[in-house]
């Protein structure tokens, strides 16, 4: 089953709108356009339309990093997705710092979700547990709750469109620190896909693309690019660096060039 890499910057609440306009130059200085990934750009909401008359689109597309479930009304300070349906490809919904700062329940990411879907942008839903939860054995349990509740308002024909990032919370922005291995990744994310078959068949689960995310660099892409079952990574901290992003972005291409081409590296 062959499904495109996808790597995803999370551009955060950092740089203004020029800023934000200078380091899409930089990046398409250094990127070329690759076939088999596709690089999804998320900057804060204010860029989101001047980028969106910027970007190269045969190399960029675009994400919001949230927006809101209804599509209009008295909800002052939100834009929804139906503002945004015209401007972005993707939405990150139920990032940590959604959960975490602000509160964002698992009710409320699975009405994104779906108000997304509805507005014909699709989603790249973040799970992922705290460093307490997995102390307590209960990554699973967590990962089950947020994954189901938040495509529960799907078709299975809208899940195989979906994104998955597994983000333990733990392991975001902690480069020095605690970085999640191999191992647990593969074992949250082949559980991630074993969730979906069981509720929506094999064939939807085979489809949504799974991505990993968690101080992703550009020394340690590759290892986690090459996990089975790993489809992608979503970069926030090595993402706001052009040298670094462009380097991950080389090591993706690397590697599924090797893939398509394996005896030329014997
Ligand atoms: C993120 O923003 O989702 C993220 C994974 O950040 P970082 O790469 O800085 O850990």
């Amino acid at each position: 089953m062959s499904r495109k890499t996808l790597i995803v910057a999370n551009w955060k609440m950092h740089l203004n709108v020029h800023e934000a306009s200078l380091l899409v130059h930089r990046l398409s200085e250094r990127i070329k356009v690759h076939r088999s990934i596709e690089i999804v750009l998320a900057p804060s909401m204010l860029s989101l339309q001047p980028l969106s008359q910027e970007i190269d689109r045969r190399k960029f597309r675009l994400s919001a990093q949230d927006a809101y479930f209804q599509d209009e009304g008295p909800y002052t300070g939100e834009v929804s997705f139906t503002m945004l349906r015209d401007l972005v490809h993707y939405s990150i919904i139920g990032h940590s710092a959604r959960r975490v700062y602000f509160n964002e329940s698992l009710e409320l990411i699975r009405d994104k979700v779906q108000a997304a879907v509805r507005n014909g942008i699709v989603p790249i839903l973040c799970v992922g547990e705290t460093k307490e939860e997995r102390l307590a054995g209960e990554t699973k349990q967590i990962i089950h709750d947020q994954v189901t509740t938040a495509l529960s308002n799907l078709t299975a024909e809208d899940i195989e469109q979906v994104v998955i990032a597994y983000e333990p919370i733990w392991a975001i922005s902690t480069f020095e620190g605690e970085v999640a291995k191999p191992d647990d990744m593969k074992k949250a994310m082949k559980y991630i896909r074993f969730q979906i078959a069981e509720l929506y068949g094999q064939h939807v689960a085979d489809k949504v693309r799974l991505l990993y995310g968690g101080s992703v660099n550009e020394h340690d892409a590759r290892a986690y690019l090459e996990i089975e079952g790993c489809d992608g990574v979503l970069v926030g901290a090595a993402s706001l660096n052009y040298h670094q992003f462009s380097a991950i972005v080389a090591s993706a291409e690397r590697m599924n060039s090797e893939r398509r081409n394996p005896s030329r590296n014997d």
